[in-house]
Formats: structure tokens, C-alpha cells, sequence
């Protein structure tokens, strides 16, 4: 059964820098999403760090915060039924070669760190990543 949820995406600072945001956020709106919240952020490397906690581990992880923080990006809220599943799948694989084709990865993705766009990956990091970036 379907049912109506919100994800989050960010829009990176690799897609930023080439202004693509308004062909992403088309995007979203062809499959049905509707945009519920949206902001462009300049976050600090200690916010990414927050954000990105759960990859404290990785060998990529500096990296990554460092990436995140390092230009302006775009937060969406994210609606429709099964919306974590569906981002998900037109977001494609974390590395752009690996994406299919037609994914936001494959079309803007540059890199496995420059992938363009990040989305939630389950209902309740959804709730989680929202509440992060819009809580008020
Ligand atoms: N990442 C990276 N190198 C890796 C794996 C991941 O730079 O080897 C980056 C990549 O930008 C990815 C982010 O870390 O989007 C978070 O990784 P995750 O495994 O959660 O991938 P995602 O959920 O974004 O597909
Ligand atoms: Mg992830």
C-alpha cells in the first residue's frame, strides 16, 4: 500500500555551482513530487559533520563534510507517495558510472563525491534529515 511521505534532498555544490537547480527541481516536479520547503544554505564543515554523522567512520568522511560545506546548496523537502523510495531511484546509484540511465546521477553527476544530489534513504531518516534542516 502506498501512502503519502517526505524525504529530503539536497542539492549539491557541485550542481549548484553549475546552476542547475531549477532542471533538478523540474525534475522532481515530472515524477510527481510536490516541493513542500525550500532554502539555499551555506552550511559550516561542523554542520555537514552533524548532518553526516552516521558516515563518521568512513575513509571518506572529511572529505565529504568538507565537500558539503564547501559552496551553497539547496534543501528541499520532498512529497508524494512513497517518496524515499521513489528519489531514490531517480536519484541512481552513489557513483554516477553506475547510475542508470535517466537518473539525476547519470545525467549531472560528475563523481562519486560530486554526485549532485543527496536523498534520504529510509521514512525515518527522512524525518530525521527534515527536522535537521527545518526545524522550526
Ligand atoms: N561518498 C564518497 N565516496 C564513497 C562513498 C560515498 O565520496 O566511497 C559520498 C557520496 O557523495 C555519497 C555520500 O558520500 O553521496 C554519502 O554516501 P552514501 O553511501 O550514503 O551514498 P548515498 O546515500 O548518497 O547514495
Ligand atoms: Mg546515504
Amino acid at each position: 500500500m502506498s501512502k503519502t511521505e517526505q524525504t529530503l534532498s539536497i542539492i549539491k555544490p557541485d550542481a549548484v555551482e553549475r546552476n542547475l537547480q531549477d532542471q533538478i527541481k523540474q525534475e522532481f516536479k515530472n515524477k510527481g513530487f510536490d516541493i513542500i520547503r525550500e532554502k539555499k544554505i551555506h552550511i559550516s564543515k561542523e554542520e555537514a559533520e552533524r548532518f553526516y554523522k552516521v558516515h563518521e567512520s568512513k575513509p571518506f568522511y572529511n572529505d565529504l563534510c568538507a565537500y558539503l560545506s564547501s559552496g551553497p546548496i539547496i534543501v528541499i523537502t520532498l512529497q508524494k507517495e512513497n517518496a524515499v523510495i521513489d528519489n531514490r531511484k531517480l536519484m541512481g546509484a552513489t557513483n554516477p558510472r553506475d547510475a542508470e540511465e535517466g537518473t539525476l546521477r547519470k545525467k549531472y553527476g560528475i563523481s562519486i563525491d560530486k554526485n549532485s544530489v543527496h536523498g534520504s534513504d529510509s521514512i525515518e531518516n527522512a524525518k530525521i534529515e527534515i527536522e535537521f534542516f527545518f526545524n522550526n
